[in-house]
């Protein structure tokens, strides 16, 4: 497999300014003749369906949730960076294109990068022209809050409801489109295949899943944005339905994977409470603006916080990280809550927890400003542990969050399918090794607003493929492979629940290839993982029928991939023998316990191809340049 990124030449700051000149351009009257798949109506999808039903483009959309409007981005909650410099405090496209290299670990391409802190500005502009509430100061103006690994304030929010508020801006703009006839919409539709004609990706298959019925779609490109992986952990903060599905088929039909071992563990959620916890939630990030981070300094201390002296408390982040403090980055953070509660400081039932306290913010700025900034949060963390954050401080732990790796993309956001898009969580291209808070929701506006729509015109009208058909023998042998898996999933008939072998595996993963991996640990799950696979497709026991709504069969086609991906993702984890960003192996490690990136050997991005069923993934390498950041070691001292 060649792998060409297609990055422009030239200077950093014109390159995408230079592209789109160079891109060629379709005339509005052509592109009514052209058919665009959208898979996926989250943030990533909804933009990029809008938007290029609006150049004039047919569009299908397809989602598996009832509504567009149920999109797992309608979970985020923290806000969205944009590098305005509205606070006159330093920021700038730069810096953010610096914050987030660095924040990323030196893993990302600096071609892309570059370009989402360029486009951050217009996100901004389209969303409150939408409508978007946005926060505002006293002014009028927009207000800004601070995310992690940046020293400046560049968040934009809505409280603590932004996914909902910018994916409300996104849905308006698709159903304007659906009303104008121009975007076909497929709630409740399940993409299970992706269909290949003369190496173009040219459609897909997908499985009603009210009926049951098997159909397919031709078009003459397929925008995928699916989302990602984070519930291959089985305890995550994303919505249930998360799920790896759509890429890892797209794999299996050609489509390189890259980084899948760069998995973001948020330091920030509700601690596990019981064995029948099937999901954890999200306490934002914006929550370390005012929170302080702190657990005892003695062991095993059971004290109720109130009755810990201020000199027994140790703000390890403020200790540790001076000038980032309680804003350190995820992974860092991460890592951190880790150390001290392995080392016995842990609060709460099981001693897997630390204090966010808004004591001194309560103090400082009185209850209800802190109110009125997360009000909905603390409302939340109420309803779920039964404790009042304003008189208490919250009790948090990481927990799976987010997923840098996808399927790979080049400058264009084109896969190595041509004529297959990836955007959004899906792909793998902005993050790195990390991902900086409130730079997902930024990173699947630019892409779906911004960059695919030039992208996907100049593959139409470069590529010169024939109009494709449903009829085409291709659509039929793939439309035969899905039937057959549903088949298989039904008659297997054994005793024990889709569920059981999700949370295994997840349990498994969340061991051996968690917050920190290591050699011997991944040589296990690589044993473990194809055993498991072998017992769920002996043991497993899917109830219900093919022909109706069956969430049973939905789950189990999707745990089914999980299973085989799992060990993608352990296998580039044992590969990667260095440390960087989610990426820990405890064999690579600073003295003081941070990560140790190996730059001479490791910094590429590796990109697994399918070789084929029961055959290893083959490992492609690109290789990452650094024209304009030195690649240093990340400290947040
Ligand atoms: C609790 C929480 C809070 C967060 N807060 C923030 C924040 O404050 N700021 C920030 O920047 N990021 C935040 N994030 C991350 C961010 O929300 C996500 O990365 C982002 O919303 C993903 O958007 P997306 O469009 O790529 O995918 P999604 O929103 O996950 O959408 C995926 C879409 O694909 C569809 N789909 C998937 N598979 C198939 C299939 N096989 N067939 C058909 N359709 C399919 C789904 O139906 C859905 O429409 C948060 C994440 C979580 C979990």
């Amino acid at each position: 497999m060649k792998l060409d990124a297609k990055i422009p030449p030239g200077p950093l700051a014109q390159k995408w300014d230079q592209h789109r000149f160079d891109l060629k351009l379709i005339n509005p009257a052509n592109k009514r003749k052209h058919d665009i798949i959208v898979v996926g109506t989250g943030l990533a999808g909804a933009s990029a369906a809008a938007t290029l039903a609006e150049l004039g483009y047919n569009v299908s959309a397809f989602c598996y949730q009832d509504s567009p409007r149920r999109a797992h981005s309608i979970a985020a909650q923290g806000g969205i960076n944009a590098a305005k410099n509205y606070q006159n405090d330093g920021d700038s496209v730069y810096r953010l294109f610096y914050d987030t290299v660095k924040g990323g670990d030196f893993r990302a391409r600096e071609a892309n990068v570059y370009r989402l802190a360029q486009i951050s500005v217009n996100i901004i502009d389209q969303c409150v022209a939408q409508g978007v509430p946005f926060a505002r100061e006293y002014g009028g103006l927009l207000a800004n809050r601070s995310f992690g690994g940046a020293q400046v304030s560049r968040t934009f929010y809505a409280r603590g409801q932004t996914g909902q508020q910018l994916l409300l801006g996104a849905y308006q703009a698709l159903c304007r489109q659906i009303a104008a006839g121009t975007v076909k919409m497929f709630p409740r539709t399940e993409m299970l295949d992706l269909v290949v004609v003369h190496g173009h990706a040219k459609g897909i298959i997908v499985r009603d899943l009210v009926s049951g019925a098997v159909s397919a779609h031709a078009a003459d490109a397929v925008v995928m944005a699916t989302g990602g992986y984070s519930n291959v952990f089985y305890l995550s903060t994303n919505a249930k339905g998360c799920n790896v599905t759509a890429t890892w088929r797209a794999y299996k039909k050609g489509a390189a994977f890259a980084n899948p071992c760069y998995t973001q563990i948020h330091p920030t959620c509700i601690p596990v409470s019981g064995e029948h916890q099937s999901k954890l939630t999200l306490m934002s990030e914006s929550l370390r603006n005012d929170g302080r981070v702190w657990a005892p300094r003695k062991k095993g201390d059971t004290r109720a916080p109130a009755d810990i002296p201020e000199g027994e408390r140790d703000y390890y982040l403020e200790r540790k990280y001076p000038s980032f403090g309680n804003l350190a980055p995820r992974d860092i953070s991460s890592r951190a809550a880790k150390e001290v509660c392995d080392d016995g400081r842990g609060v709460g039932p099981g001693g897997r927890g630390v204090y966010l306290d808004f004591a001194d913010a309560i103090q400082r700025l009185g209850e209800a400003c802190v109110s009125e900034r997360y009000g909905n949060l603390f409302d939340m963390y109420e309803k779920i542990t039964g404790e009042n954050a304003y008189r208490v401080p919250m009790r948090i732990y990481p927990a799976a969050h987010y997923t840098m790796g996808g399927l790979w993309v080049d400058y264009d956001l084109m896969s190595t399918i041509p004529g297959l898009f990836v955007l959004g969580e899906a792909n793998f291209s902005d993050h790195g090794a990390n991902r900086l808070g409130a730079s997902a929701l930024m990173q699947g506006l630019a892409d779906g607003y911004f960059v695919v729509p030039y992208t996907v015109g100049d593959y139409l009208a470069t590529s010169k493929q024939p109009k494709p058909a449903a009829s085409q023998p291709e659509f039929q042998q793939a439309i035969s492979g899905v039937a057959d898996l549903t088949r298989r999933l039904l008659a297997v008939n054994g005793k024990h629940t889709v569920n059981s072998f999700h949370k295994q595996l997840g349990a498994l993963l969340w061991e051996k290839c968690g917050m920190a991996r290591d050699e011997k640990g991944l040589q296990a799950a690589l044993r473990e993982i194809p055993a498991l696979r072998e017992q769920f497709w002996k043991e497993v026991k899917v109830t219900g029928q093919n022909q109706e709504l069956n969430q049973a069969l939905e789950h189990a086609g999707r745990v089914a991939d999980f299973l085989e991906f799992a060990e993608l993702l352990c296998l580039d984890a044992l590969h990667r023998r260095e440390s960087c960003g989610g990426h820990f192996r405890v064999e690579f490690q600073t003295p003081d316990g941070e990560a140790l990136r190996d730059d001479q050997n490791f910094a590429y991005v590796a990109a697994w191809e399918f070789a084929g069923p029961g055959q290893p993934p083959v490992l492609n390498k690109e290789p990452l340049v650094y024209d304009q950041v030195h690649m240093s070691t990340r400290s947040y001292k």
